[in-house]
Parts: C-alpha cells; sequence; structure tokens
C-alpha cells in the first residue's frame, strides 16, 4: 500500500516536472531557461525576420520574387519592376507580399506548427502575419469592408489534419489586427473558396504541372458575396504561386474586384523563375548555377 502510494507520488512529481519545468527548444534543443507555452527560446524566435532584412534587394512588385540576380535588367526604366513570370503570364491577383523567407528557423517552425500539433505556434506567426496585412493597408480601400480567405484544404486533408493552417493563422491575425488597426475594415470570410479536386501534393512539380494540376481545384462557394469586393487571400507558404494564382482566378471569375495575397513566409529559391525560360540560354545557365549555389547554401 505504500509502496502503491510512493509510485503514485513519483508519477505525480514527473507529471508536474514536465508541466512546470521547461523542456528544450523544439528548434535548436538549448535547454528552456523561462518556462512558455511555446516550446521555442527566444533566439529562434528572434530570428524570424521580414524579407526587408534578409533579402533586402529589388522584389518583383507583384509577386514578391526576388530580382537580385537580374535586378540591373529589370530596374532599366522601371519605376515598378516585374519578374518575367508575372511579365509573360500576368496573375489574376493584384499583389502578394509575404513576411520572411521560407527558410532556417521560419521553415522549422511552420513545419512543426502544420504537421506535428504544434498549435501554440499559431499566435506568434499570426503576429508576423499581421505585420504582412499591415504592409498592403495603402492599397486597400479603407471606404468598405476587404474579406479575408484562407486558401482552403481538400475535406479529407482538413480532417486529417484536424485544421486548416492558413485559417488559424488568419484568424490569429486579424484577432491581433481589430485592435491594432480596426481602420482597415477585414472581414473574416473563410467558406467562400472551396477545394473542390483532390489534387496532387504540388512538391517536386514544375510550374507548368503544377498549373495542370490545380486547373479546376477550387470554386467559388458564395459568389454573390464576393462580387465587387476585394479579397485577401492567406497562406502559410508561397512557393511558385500556382495556388494563389488558381485561387485569384477563381475569386476573379466570380467578380471579385482585386485579389491581394498574403502569406507568412515565401520560397525564394530563385530558380522559379527559369523553369518558365526556354532551355539552354546563357540567361538559364546563369541562373542554375546561382540556384545551384543558393541549395549547397541552404544545406
Ligand atoms: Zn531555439
Ligand atoms: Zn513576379
Amino acid at each position: 500500500m505504500q509502496r502503491a502510494v510512493r509510485g503514485l507520488t513519483l508519477g505525480l512529481l514527473e507529471d508536474l516536472a514536465t508541466t512546470f519545468f521547461p523542456g528544450d527548444c523544439r528548434l535548436c534543443a538549448v535547454p528552456l531557461l523561462k518556462l512558455s507555452a511555446l516550446p521555442v527560446c527566444e533566439a529562434c524566435l528572434a530570428a524570424l525576420r521580414p524579407q526587408s532584412e534578409t533579402h533586402p534587394g529589388l522584389l518583383c512588385t507583384v509577386c514578391g520574387e526576388a530580382l537580385g540576380w537580374e535586378s540591373e535588367r529589370f530596374l532599366a526604366g522601371r519605376a515598378e519592376p516585374v519578374c518575367t513570370p508575372c511579365r509573360r503570364v500576368p496573375p489574376a491577383f493584384t499583389r502578394a507580399v509575404a513576411f520572411g523567407v521560407y527558410t532556417g528557423e521560419m521553415r522549422t517552425l511552420i513545419g512543426l506548427f502544420k504537421f506535428e500539433g504544434l498549435r501554440v505556434a499559431a499566435r506568434p506567426l499570426g503576429r508576423l502575419l499581421a505585420s504582412t496585412f499591415v504592409e498592403l493597408a495603402p492599397d486597400l480601400d479603407v471606404n468598405r469592408e476587404t474579406l479575408v480567405t484562407a486558401v482552403p484544404l481538400f475535406r479529407g486533408k482538413a480532417r486529417d489534419r484536424g485544421f486548416n493552417q492558413a485559417e488559424v493563422l488568419a484568424a490569429e491575425a486579424l484577432r491581433a489586427l481589430h485592435r491594432s488597426h480596426p481602420e482597415l475594415r477585414l472581414r473574416p470570410a473563410h467558406g467562400v473558396l472551396a477545394r473542390i479536386k483532390q489534387t496532387e501534393s504540388q512538391f517536386g512539380l514544375n510550374p507548368r504541372q503544377r498549373r495542370d494540376n490545380l486547373r479546376g481545384a477550387f470554386a467559388v462557394r458564395e459568389p454573390a458575396l464576393v462580387d465587387g469586393r476585394d479579397v485577401l487571400l492567406v497562406d502559410d507558404i508561397y512557393t511558385t504561386g500556382a495556388t494563389a494564382r488558381a485561387c485569384a482566378a477563381a475569386l476573379k471569375r466570380a467578380g471579385a474586384a482585386r485579389v491581394f495575397v498574403v502569406t507568412l513566409s515565401r520560397a525564394q529559391t530563385e530558380s522559379v523563375a527559369l523553369w518558365e525560360m526556354p532551355a539552354h540560354s546563357s540567361y538559364e545557365t546563369t541562373h542554375n548555377q546561382v540556384a545551384a549555389g543558393a541549395s549547397r547554401r541552404r544545406t
């Protein structure tokens, strides 16, 4: 009996220890000094920096792709530089902005949030997303409401994961913005867009395959709500922009006035634009060398 009580007490103490003593940072594994609901150290959180600091060069004014490797070509006589894919096939959205680059701590933290159930990461990530909404503020019409909708998941996927990461991040961002920037008049409207086709993972597909994969994938459920309105489309990651382009096209077909895209992070592999270029050009060769260098640095 005494032994049972002692065992029970020890078990309880162990539970208390794991509850009240911080463990290791889930990103860098250093022991945490302070107790926090989010098991991430301050140095890792501080490493989540905006693109303006990590990629201070020129970005495409439409999609946000870094133009550093050919900025002179784009700068020549242009007040607003636009990347080659946006010039060749202009997207249905007006502008896409992202908080940071999808690499390092940002990439790891999004992975933990999305795939390993670290839901508490939504709060700090949502605040970073909110600062990117503010970046778009000058483009928004404050005389009327702007709809905010997350890129939807297919039903089965949402059920498996238990949540739509883009919707959770958008909700956290809106919560912060309703306090700090009520003048923006942002209205959540996640139900307006639906993913009606089960699509393959976009991983490993080139831009053309991504476009084909997403053809007919999105539909507007409530065209009357969207008609004549500006819409902010929210997602966690912008990679080639194929998803954002497909969603924006569906919203525009339903009558949306303008579509803006706001993402927490953005791939800046600086290789995406090249997939669209004719093969064997010197342009491509130069670019592939840049991309190869970038991927070596990342690994
Ligand atoms: Zn850390
Ligand atoms: Zn662009």
